[in-house]
């Protein structure tokens, strides 16, 4: 009975995020919803039309201190969990996930901004995914032992580290979140996990999933509140050995530098300016549709977005000619529509940077080749975050616009004339988390693949995942990798032992 008056509550919920209530959020904390212990809220914005619709909790060091407490006393019983049982919990939690898709769909592009369409397509799927991968992943980890020359029998463990704390950004939020919290579990840690203050609505009615799941309390807590405070609160909690982090490379050093003290296990996923290249024997049919979403995929808002491209001398015309009249053609507007490409921008604050990075481009001596207005929208959107798609041309390499991560639908397009000097081009920022090439010349594609600097390379496609696969950039865009086994490793410590016979 208990489980169908949860689910009456999640349902009402639900209702109330699309029917605009005003929605204020609570912590979870010990499978309660506690609200914080200072009593303060922040609003919690739409961005489609920049009203305020809810209130999120403004926690601190004390929230996160009560989290932390809950997730230590749940730890012995979770990680004593045979292992059968947290994978099948992990199912559920999928399973019940999946049945919301719909509503947890809308929230996340009332939340966000992103069309509700790809939520439903990518976000909330990806998010299901996450704990049915990792429910399977943990069932089928197998370790070994080996004989020493019939002297001795040696064998490796892994452990969980205990208390894992998880830090999340905006763009997408449940995705994200859950790409963190099902492998800390299926692992046998607890955990206390932040989300983003501008995104934290599918966090908390996750929460609600988690309860009806049977996720015993304390074993996975939620503290909603700003990075300085609670995020802060989170890495310098000398009882939290582990961090996973995902956000900005600026937000990282900080977080380097405040968990150094507790020597924590830190999993670094960051920011990008990723190079898309295409030489000049690419299938245009192919590249243009793939090129359009790479660049401006939720609003442009995501890491792995193909911000410069690259495109080879002798096609480059004939692709401007091709490529332009797509981004001009795409729907800008209401996320609610269904024929909407692209919603709003995160936040009023952001949509001043990038259209400061616009500026910057003329200042610079580019072109906008195209977009870089408001598209016209009917009233109730008014106070929306909204920007055209834009197309800028015209600049060199070296120059902010084409070195530091813009995180919009702003993409750069230059001509090369070689490999070797696309290379240097697609290298020379310092950031390096994927790379796209274009080719028909499988030698040339295995040759670009292997120049790059980057953890994740696509050719001849863009954001094809397989969650088994390494994930996580190199240089300024990241330290660790997590996905399939890379996962179950950060999350776990190994411990070898030895035993003469
Ligand atoms: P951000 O760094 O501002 O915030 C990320 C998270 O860190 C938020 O939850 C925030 O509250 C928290 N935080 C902020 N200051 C903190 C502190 N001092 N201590 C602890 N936590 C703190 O990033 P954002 O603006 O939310 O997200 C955009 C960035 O995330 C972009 O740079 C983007 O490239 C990056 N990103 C990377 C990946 C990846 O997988 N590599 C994926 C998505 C986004």
């Amino acid at each position: 009975r208990r489980e169908g008056a949860d689910s009456d509550a999640a349902h009402r919920r639900e209702q109330g995020i699309h029917m605009g209530q005003h929605i204020q959020i609570q912590n979870f904390i010990d499978g309660a919803m506690v609200p914080p212990c200072n009593g303060n809220y922040m609003d919690n914005i739409e961005p489609a039309t920049g009203r305020v619709y809810g209130q999120v909790p403004d926690s601190d060091a004390h929230d996160i201190g009560a989290a932390v407490t809950a997730a230590q006393r749940a730890f012995p019983a979770w990680s004593a969990t045979p292992v059968e049982q947290r994978a099948r919990l992990l199912e559920r939690v999928a399973d019940l996930l999946e049945s919301r898709l719909e509503a947890f769909a809308k929230a996340e592009s009332r939340d966000q901004g992103k069309p509700v369409a790809l939520a439903k397509m990518v976000d909330i799927p990806r998010a299901v995914s996450n704990f049915r991968y990792f429910a399977g992943a943990i069932r089928h980890h197998e370790e070994s032992a080996t004989h020493m020359d019939g002297k001795a029998l040696n064998y490796t463990v892994r452990k969980p580290v205990g208390v894992a704390g998880l830090i999340s950004p905006w763009n997408l939020p449940l995705y994200l979140l859950t790409w963190k919290i099902a492998p800390a579990l299926a692992t046998g840690n607890t955990c206390v996990a932040k989300p983003s203050e501008m995104t934290s609505m599918t966090a908390w009615l996750l929460a609600e999933v988690l309860q009806e799941a049977g996720i015993p309390p304390g074993v996975c807590n939620l503290v909603f509140g700003t990075g300085p405070k609670a995020g802060a609160a989170l890495v310098g909690h000398p009882e939290v050995p582990l961090i996973s982090f995902t956000g900005g490379t600026e937000t990282a050093r900080r977080i380097i530098r405040d968990s150094a003290d507790g020597f924590k296990k830190l999993s670094l996923e960051l920011g990008g300016k990723n190079a898309y290249i295409v030489y000049a024997d690419a299938d245009l049919d192919q590249c243009l549709p793939t090129t359009l979403r790479a660049a401006f995929t939720n609003q442009g808002e995501v890491c792995l977005c193909g911000s410069r491209l690259f495109v080879e001398r002798p096609i480059y015309e004939r692709f401007l000619e091709r490529f332009t009249p797509m981004v001009e053609a795409m729907v800008v507007g209401d996320p609610t529509q269904p024929e909407t490409n692209m919603g709003a921008l995160i936040s009023q604050a952001h949509l001043k940077k990038v259209r400061g990075y616009i500026a910057l481009a003329r200042e610079e001596g580019g072109t906008v080749h195209c977009g870089g207005t408001r598209p016209d929208l009917p009233s109730h959107l008014d106070g929306g975050y909204y920007l055209r798609p834009t197309i800028v041309t015209g600049l060199t390499p070296t120059c902010r616009v084409m070195q530091e991560e813009i995180f919009g639908p702003v993409v750069t397009i230059t001509p090369f004339d070689s490999e070797e000097e696309v290379i240097a081009f697609a290298n020379g920022t310092r950031y390096g988390l994927s790379a796209t090439i274009w080719t028909r010349d499988v030698s040339r594609a295995h040759r670009t693949a292997h120049a790059m600097d980057a953890g994740i390379i696509w050719v001849n496609t863009w954001m094809l995942r397989d969650l088994r696969t390494p994930f996580g950039g190199m240089k300024a865009s990241g330290v660790g990798r997590e996905g399939g086994a890379h996962s179950i490793d950060f999350y776990t410590e190994s411990q070898n032992v030895c035993i003469q016979f």
